[in-house]
């Protein structure tokens, strides 16, 4: 089983992944955690410029040398980590995937959605999870959120985020079969309270 979370930066997708994993260990489930960028050797690497570029504060990465980056980082996160632990019958649980490619690289700067998506498709060879968890929240509450100094990524801007989160609503909207969408303002209790509910529906997995 392949389970992913999105969402926009701050919304608690990092504690919804590990509430999920101790839920499923605890039902002696192999489960194996992972995220997007950075999920190997080599994404630690490619996050590394991806979050601080090169050459210091005034290197700009272009639209679609962005993409290739992100986009390597995620063949090798599926060929080195994701489809292995598939294949021994693992539950991976990713926070982050494909879909922040498609609201982030496609939906918020200037590349099309359909390029973006061919692109991942191909680097996955088609790889898509079984279920996606969009934690959906106004930006300006999640941004608020957020403990850590901004890198790179999250310094885009409030506008910019406010059109990745609808990207995300409209990447939900078009698979409603592969996606939930969860409403993250919510405490986090309450949210996990939704994701083990559909998480638990015997007739879904
Ligand atoms: O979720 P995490 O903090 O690890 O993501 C790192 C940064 O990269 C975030 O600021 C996120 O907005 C950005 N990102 C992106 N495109 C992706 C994945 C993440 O712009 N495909
Ligand atoms: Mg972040």
């Amino acid at each position: 089983i392949f389970i992913s979370f999105e969402g926009v930066d701050g919304v608690g997708k990092t504690t919804q992944v590990e509430r999920l994993r101790a839920h499923l260990e605890s039902k002696g489930r192999e489960v194996v955690v992972t995220r997007e960028p950075g999920g190997t050797e080599l994404g630690q690497a490619i996050r590394q410029l991806l979050l601080h570029g090169v050459g210091g504060e005034k290197s700009d990465i272009s639209p679609r040398a962005e993409a290739l980056l992100f986009a390597a980082d995620r063949a090798q996160h599926v060929a080195e980590v994701i489809r292995p632990a598939i294949e021994r019958g693992a539950v991976v649980i990713t926070d982050r995937y494909l879909d922040s490619s498609l609201a982030y690289q496609a939906g918020g700067r200037e590349l099309t959605l359909e390029e973006i998506k061919n692109l991942s498709l191909w680097a996955t060879n088609n790889l898509l999870p079984d279920r996606t968890y969009l934690l959906d929240m106004d930006p300006a509450l999640s941004h608020a959120r957020l403990q850590h100094e901004q890198d790179r990524m999250e310094s885009a801007g409030e506008h910019f985020q406010q059109r990745t989160r609808q990207a995300f609503l409209d990447l939900a909207a078009a698979e409603p079969s592969r996606f939930r969408v969860i409403d993250a303002s919510q405490a986090v209790e309450d949210v996990w309270a939704q994701i083990q509910s559909d998480f638990d529906n015997p007739t879904v997995f």
